[in-house]
């Protein structure tokens, strides 16, 4: 089928060069051939605040130039970040994560040391240069963030257009940022803005474990070349191919209101579709795991059209399960993409673990949160989340509240403040799920239900708080719960 479809392609790509016939618009085989267009779209605003007024999803795009130099494992990189500046205060500095930057020595890489079959490899992102609205500016980077020093202040309400030129440099890991047995897995790779809050800028730190991510969603518009013989996996929906003479192909790719942008290139998976009623599932993985693969894909369909009727229906078009070589992370979430590590799919726990992950499109993807100062909000749902999906296929109707709920857990807590990843579990995760297992036992499932509906309700594409959730929890109880939170230390 991929011979085929490069024939295809590279045939198509012939008559273009030809000026015989083009399939496409003249926008989008400009998109492909030249540069990418300033006015694709123009998203839409809603009127919803946060204690994160900045940067705004409905008034942020980031356009990507990608080329990924598979032998030498480097992505170069031409970002340009265009938004409004809504934080109502006067700006004169952005900070941004450089995510990739986690990876550059063996003391402070997240990845464990089995992750490095051959020794360690440094990875690493280098910035080039910057630009803010046409002027070189200034920046210096701290751990995984960058601070660009703006060339004069940025009022409110002042559009900010960013250009930054990079290069990342791929480890050879089998972790989520990293490349192993020719698949590159290529998570949070690129200079993201980062949030502010009510309080000022997220600047979260480098960490062992968890994800230190505090993430705005935003609009995307890709162009990435790869050479022709790699598949490529993403966040949004691919637009157009074009075969180049060279033996590349370029792609363009759309993602909409998406928590993040990621990236998936290899040169070996096969590919599984399902068409279910709103959405098309795909799964990614070793042509020898097929038969794992045909089950993993039938189950994220009924996780799915599950949560959807209990929530609302997951806003994008495709859902991506991805077999991946990874380590030190039994599964991982990105917008529209589900990472699996291949060394789960014969676990019996591999149900539960897609239910995670996918619940994820929800909480974290849809309604996002500080992922580093307050990783219980979106881990603890996802768990929860899970358990509901399990209890639905095993036809419980009620959850069993866990022995650990007895003595509630203080969730109250950044990812610095855990001495080590059990720890975390115990607290993010455990202590998260069994949050809403007691609210269960106070509200009931039903309300518990209609809460999360207008959780997702309110602030979709938005960052929350604890705060927020309470006032939302509030609001449907029809009384106030702060005693209810205090017993977590929220
Ligand atoms: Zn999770």
């Amino acid at each position: 089928m991929k011979h085929k479809k490069i024939l295809i392609v590279s045939i198509i790509g012939l008559c273009c060069l030809l000026g015989v016939y083009c399939p496409w618009p003249a926008g989008v085989r400009a998109a492909l051939t030249a540069g990418l267009p300033s006015d694709l779209w123009n998203p839409g605003k809603n009127t919803l605040t946060t204690a994160y007024p900045f940067p705004r999803a409905d008034q942020t795009t980031y356009q990507m130039d990608l080329y990924l130099d598979a032998i030498n494992r480097i992505v170069y990189g031409q970002s340009q970040i265009k938004t409004i500046n809504t934080s109502g205060r006067v700006l004169g500095e952005l900070w941004l994560a450089i995510y990739p930057q986690a990876f550059q020595d063996p003391g402070s890489s997240p990845a464990p040391s089995a992750a490095y079959a051959q020794g360690f490899s440094s990875g690493g992102i280098q910035i080039k240069q910057v630009k803010v609205n046409g002027v070189p500016s200034e920046f210096i980077t701290e751990d995984i963030c960058m601070k660009v020093m703006l060339p004069s202040d940025m009022l409110p309400e002042e559009e900010l257009t960013v250009d930054i030129s990079w290069q990342a440099e791929v480890p050879r890991v089998a972790y989520r940022y990293g490349t192993a047995d020719g698949v590159f897995m290529l998570g949070h790779f690129y200079p993201t803005l980062n949030a502010m809050s009510d309080s000022g800028w997220c600047r979260p730190l480098n960490s062992p474990f968890g994800d230190p991510f505090c993430l705005s969603a935003a609009s995307y518009l890709v162009r990435i070349n790869l050479p022709q013989d790699y598949r490529l996996i993403t966040s949004g929906e691919l637009i157009a191919s074009l075969a180049l003479d060279n033996g590349r192909e370029n792609h363009l790719i759309k993602a909409e209101l998406v928590r993040d942008f990621s990236l998936t290139a290899c040169s070996r998976y096969e590919k599984l579709e399902q068409a279910e009623k709103n959405i098309t599932l795909k799964c990614f993985l070793p042509p020898d795991m097929q038969a794992k693969g045909r089950e993993i894909i039938k189950q994220a369909g009924q996780i799915v059209q599950y949560y959807n009727c209990l929530w609302g229906t997951y806003p994008y078009g495709e859902l991506s399960v991805v077999v991946v070589p990874m380590q030190g992370f039994s599964g991982m979430e990105y917008a529209g993409v589900v990472y699996i590590s291949e060394d789960q799919l014969d676990h019996p726990g591999v149900v539960t673990l897609l239910a995670h992950e996918i619940a994820h499109q929800w909480w974290y993807g849809l309604v996002g949160n500080d992922q580093y100062d307050e990783p219980w909000l979106d881990e603890g749902l996802a768990e929860y989340s899970a358990t509901l999906y399990i209890n639905h296929v095993q036809g419980q109707d009620q959850a069993q509240l866990s022995p650990g709920i007895a003595k509630r857990v203080n969730l109250d807590r950044a990812l610095p403040d855990f001495v080590s990843d059990e720890q975390y579990r115990q607290v993010a995760y455990q202590g998260g799920e069994d949050f809403w297992l007691a609210l269960e036992q106070e509200l009931g499932r039903d309300k518990v239900q209609k809460i999360l509906r207008s959780y997702l309700a309110n602030y979709k594409h938005q960052l929350v708080t604890s705060q927020d959730l309470e006032r939302v929890i509030n609001q449907e109880a029809h009384r106030d719960m702060s005693a209810f939170f205090a017993a977590w230390s929220l």
